[in-house]
């Protein structure tokens, strides 16, 4: 049977598997999603050898970045944020294989966004953390012609473009009117943390945007309601890069993948 499967450590509260399994039960695919927990990321090679009928996998942490050097080839999103979440198996008849990898999450926050930002002009975003998901997010915003600029914990020597929290006010918040979030910080079971942002800031003109998907209605989203932003959270851009990842796995026509190296 044609198998799927997520690579990462831990996985034990991953998403994908229910997901893709449901997914295939209620649209009668003959397939199934599996987890597939690799100590590291050395192990991927072997896992892929062993298992003939797996056709595609998703990434996640910590091996986003840590699995690029073993594909041969990426796709330009996956090369520009220099992060992989898809990695879509090319098997040859003589059981040998080439991996080329992509983002979805790119493709999800993209199409997740695009309504919200279609009817108005004028956008300038804050990007609350510099993670991984954050490099997905701010080369959408680059390609979506959005100025923003990064908020993270920590001073970057001479870089401009990153403020930290304790240089935010007010004034800063208004002046940015598409403010997302991009930390772990209000994700379950710790909902009730929240950032130390000057939430007053906010106002009806903003959008509030939220990663998290777990819970719905996260702190982040709640401070920001309380001064009329709109909201929203993750569970958009989760589906719709999970949608992204099955296109990938099925399409003949994958996006023009480049070389890594
Ligand atoms: P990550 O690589 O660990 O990065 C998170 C960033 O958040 C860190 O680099 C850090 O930036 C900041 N951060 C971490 N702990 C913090 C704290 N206690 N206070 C303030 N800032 C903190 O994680 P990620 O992969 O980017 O994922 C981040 C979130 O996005 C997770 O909640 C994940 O579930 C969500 N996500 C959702 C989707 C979706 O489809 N909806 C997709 C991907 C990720 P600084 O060091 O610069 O402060």
């Amino acid at each position: 049977m044609d198998t799927y499967g997520l690579i990462g450590k831990p996985l034990s509260h991953s998403f994908s598997a229910r997901y893709f399994n449901h997914k295939f039960e209620q649209e009668g695919v003959k397939a199934v999603y599996i987890n597939l927990e690799l100590d590291s990321v050395e192990e991927l090679l072997p896992t892929i050898e062993g298992l003939p009928h797996l056709k595609g996998l998703n990434v996640t942490i910590p091996y986003k970045r840590d699995v690029i050097p073993l594909l041969d080839e990426l796709s330009p999103e996956a090369a520009r944020i220099g992060a992989v979440n898809v990695i879509n198996i090319n098997r040859r008849t003589d059981n040998t294989f080439t991996l080329s990898g992509f983002n979805s999450d790119y493709i999800g926050f993209a199409e997740s966004l695009r309504p919200l930002v279609a009817n108005r002009q004028h956008f300038k975003a804050l990007v609350l953390g510099t993670g991984g998901a954050s490099l997905a997010v701010k080369a959408v915003l680059d390609d979506f012609d959005i100025p923003y600029l990064s908020v993270s914990r920590t001073s970057v020597h001479n870089a401009s473009h990153i403020i930290t929290y304790a240089d935010l006010t007010p004034d800063i918040i208004n002046a940015h009117n598409l403010v997302i979030n991009t930390t772990p910080v209000g994700m379950s079971p710790n909902i009730d943390a929240h950032l130390p942002l000057p939430w007053s800031g906010f106002s009806s003109n903003h959008i509030a945007y939220d990663l998290i998907y777990n819970p719905e209605q996260t702190s982040f989203m709640q401070h920001a309601q309380q001064f009329g932003a709109i909201t929203k959270n993750g569970l958009d851009m989760l589906h719709r890069q999970a949608e992204a990842a099955w296109k990938i796995w099925n399409s003949t026509q994958n996006p023009q993948p480049i070389s890594p190296k």
